[in-house]
């Protein structure tokens, strides 16, 4: 016998009973983003390798070993799966001059991979919306990036996700404190797991993200960030808050918070749940105004966003998010050879109306269908037999309330139920 092939691990597929949340949530964001004047793009995804080690940084976990790497057998290109869309939508903004016709606030939604070791909420195929505003470097795009963050929980129906942010100051005051913090992590060597040992001259801000909880007591005595920043990026985190509690946005500052890639500046935030375990982030973003030199383009700022949909879809199953069933209007059952060419007719002219029709398949009696039509979900069963096809006439059959089935004309048919 054998072995059936199961998905790569890690890859999940998305079942028809999931449907409806996905259509629901997907169908939101696109409203969520038009009304905020966010235009869409669609990038590969896949790309040339140094994209990613150039933008999110060489020693940050996902370049060093999340990344879907591989040679291009026919010409030896070294090639990656997306494992985010920052870098790629950059890529296109700078390719495709999209600067020089002024700001512009982009989005994109699509799959990331990163090999990471799969749990809940934790995928190395996983979803991601992202919310991206280049060319504009004020505290109010900040601002505005984190209060439409807000609005789109509530859309959801979504409570319970908390705002933390943070600023990480400009170049020179990450380096003032990347000294310190190197000084004082050496001094607690001993309380450093493997990583944190690895990183701790190569990128030690991310050891203050570390998830290990026997470090906790150490990171939590570090020194902070907040010490070492200067002056214009106080002042921008400064304006960023006037205009989240002028929104009525809560916030908790958390100088803790430094995002695991390295192109951040700044601002950062997250938006976290407590509802999910340890994969509480579901939403998470900052400033990165160095990333458009970096990738070869004409300095500009920029600010934006990534959140999980995979994670958020889980909330919204947890909890209260109401989601509009995904039903026909109409099962319709048919037997008999007249019948057939009747009811494909009568399917087509109801759709011609704007009604969602199930055209019942596989034969059988018409009890057995009858409860194929009931255990559609439908409003209406419309029943054709050789009857009902010869007298042009078809039988509508409510099946959610106790009205009686009535005889109808076929031509009458898609005004009554589309009432
Ligand atoms: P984490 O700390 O959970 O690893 P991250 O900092 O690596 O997250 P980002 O790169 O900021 O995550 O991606 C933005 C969002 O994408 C995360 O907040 C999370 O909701 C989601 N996400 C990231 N990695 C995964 C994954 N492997 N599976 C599912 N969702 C993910
Ligand atoms: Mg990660």
């Amino acid at each position: 016998m054998s072995e059936t092939i199961q998905s790569v691990k890690g890859m999940n597929d998305v079942l028809p009973d999931e449907g409806p949340a996905w259509e629901f949530f997907e169908s939101t964001v696109r409203a969520w983003l038009r009304r905020y004047g966010y235009r869409q793009i669609r990038m590969p995804i896949l790309e040339r390798t140094d994209l990613f080690v150039r933008s999110i940084g060489e020693v940050t976990d996902i370049v060093e070993k999340e990344m879907f790497t591989f040679t291009d057998k026919l010409n030896g290109d070294v090639l990656t799966l997306r494992p985010e869309g920052t870098a790629s939508c950059v890529r296109a903004a700078i390719q495709h001059n999209l600067l020089y016709a002024g700001p512009q606030r982009l989005w994109y939604a699509g799959p990331m991979f990163r090999h990471e070791r799969p749990q809940k909420g934790r995928y190395r195929q996983f979803h991601q919306v992202g919310v991206e505003a280049l060319g504009l470097g004020g505290p109010d795009i900040d601002a505005e990036l984190i209060i439409m963050g807000a609005r789109l929980w509530r859309d959801l129906g979504l409570a319970d996700i908390a705002l933390e942010i943070n600023t990480l100051g400009d170049i020179d005051a990450r380096a003032r404190y990347r000294t310190r913090l190197i000084h004082y992590l050496e001094k607690h060597q001993d309380l450093l797991d493997g990583d944190a040992r690895r990183r701790l001259h190569t990128n030690p801000l991310r050891v203050l993200d570390s998830k290990n909880p026997e470090m906790q007591a150490m990171i939590e005595g570090a020194p902070k960030l907040l010490d070492d920043l200067d002056e214009p990026s106080l002042a921008h985190f400064e304006a960023v808050q006037r205009l989240l509690r002028h929104a009525g946005v809560e916030y908790r500052i958390n100088t803790r918070l430094v995002r695991g890639l390295d192109y951040y500046n700044r601002t950062v935030f997250e938006w976290v749940t407590t509802q999910l375990g340890a994969q509480g982030t579901v939403c998470a973003g900052g400033r990165y105004d160095g990333l458009i030199t970096q990738i070869g383009g004409k300095a500009a700022p920029a600010a934006g966003f990534a959140m999980g949909v995979e994670r958020l879809i889980a909330l919204m199953a947890g909890g209260s998010a109401s989601m509009p069933p995904l039903a026909p209007d109409v099962y319709l059952v048919w037997s008999g050879e007249a019948a057939e060419l009747h009811a494909w007719r009568v399917a087509e002219s109801l759709r011609d109306a704007g009604v969602d029709v199930t055209l019942h398949a596989g034969g059988g009696s018409f009890k057995s269908q009858m409860k194929r039509a009931d255990g559609s979900g439908a409003r209406f069963a419309v029943i054709i037999g050789d009857d009902e096809a010869a007298a042009g006439q078809v039988t509508l059959k409510p099946l959610r309330d106790q009205q009686e089935q009535t005889r109808v004309r076929a031509e009458d048919l898609p005004a009554l139920v589309a009432r």
